[in-house]
């Protein structure tokens, strides 16, 4: 197992590298598996109003219960289908399954509620994903005022001129746009002026321990001050506990997700908590 690299300096592959290799293939196939037999899941996790205590969105989270390996979290093979491009199929599923899961609470009676969908840098690079979206929401009569697209702020930040078009044409046809996991990145706030965003999701990591650590409530603050002059609401992730919240809501935070009200839920549990068994129009 060698290989020349480059000039004179050979790489060799060590019994491990080339387990990691197999490991990479067999999941490749085993991705490829679950999207021919439909095994992937959406599950929602609610995102309420810090003033009001209203639900006022969803996100839509990956979920892959393996029959012999158990619960693959979207970390461990989402990374693997950007790497060998089933991302793109993945990415398609989701959008197409929650839109799908939205006509169906309509049709159900339920009031409409507005659904956020993680996409992968790579989805979003592609010349044709705005085409993509709006093929999928004529597809399954999607109102697109209630998809919500969430981008990290690395993503963009490598094909800038494009990914700028590409958002333009999505808010063009009424989806709207967050930041995802903001502050984890290149956090420039040039950029909250120039993107065509909606939402800024403040990443996990900084709520989390916000108690613990002084230096992050400040940060916090800063961001959502900063957010609100840009015009953005500021969704806060991970919030665990009331005393996070009660310090979302003295910083003027607009809307939270986390632990403290739900965690990711199917659709039928979703339905129960939301929804009761009652329609409400
Ligand atoms: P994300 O988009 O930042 O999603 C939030 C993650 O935080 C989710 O993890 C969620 O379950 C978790 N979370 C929510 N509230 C709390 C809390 O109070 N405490 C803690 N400890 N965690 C909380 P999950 O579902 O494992 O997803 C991880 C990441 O995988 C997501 O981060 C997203 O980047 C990616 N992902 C998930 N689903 C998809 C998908 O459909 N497509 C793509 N491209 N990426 C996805
Ligand atoms: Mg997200
Ligand atoms: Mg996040
Ligand atoms: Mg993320």
């Amino acid at each position: 197992y060698c290989k020349v690299n480059g000039r004179n300096s050979r790489l060799f592959y060590t019994p491990k590298m080339n387990k990691m290799y197999n490991d990479i293939l067999l999941m490749e196939g085993e991705i490829r598996k679950a999207l021919y037999h439909n095994d992937f899941e959406l599950y929602y996790q609610p995102q309420i109003n810090v003033h009001t205590g209203e639900v006022i969105g969803l996100e839509a989270l990956i979920r892959w219960y393996h029959k012999e390996k158990g619960y693959i979290p979207p970390s461990e093979f989402i990374p693997l289908a950007e790497e060998c491009g089933l991302i793109t199929q993945i990415g398609e599923w989701v959008i197409r399954k929650a839109c799908n899961q939205h006509v169906i609470w309509i049709e159900k009676g339920f009031k409409p509620i507005r659904i956020a969908v993680n996409v992968s840098a790579i989805e979003l690079q592609r010349f044709d994903f705005a085409n993509k979206v709006a093929v999928i929401m004529e597809e399954t009569n999607m109102d697109p005022a209630y998809l919500e697209l969430e981008i990290t702020e690395n993503s963009v930040m490598r094909n800038t001129e494009d990914c700028i078009k590409t958002m333009n044409a999505l808010r063009d046809m009424g989806v709207s746009l967050s930041i995802d996991d903001f502050g984890t990145g290149y956090s420039s706030f040039g950029y909250l002026r120039k993107f065509p965003i909606n939402f800024l999701k403040i990443d996990q990591s900084f709520v989390k321990n916000v108690l613990a650590e002084s230096s992050n409530a400040e940060i916090i603050k800063a961001m959502i001050q900063l957010a609100h002059t840009f015009g953005l609401k500021v969704v806060a992730e991970g919030v665990e506990e009331q005393e996070v919240l009660d310090l979302l809501q003295k910083q003027q935070c607009d809307y939270y997700q986390g632990y403290f009200f739900s965690k990711p839920i199917p659709p039928d549990k979703l339905e129960q908590l939301l929804f009761g068994s009652q329609p409400v129009i």
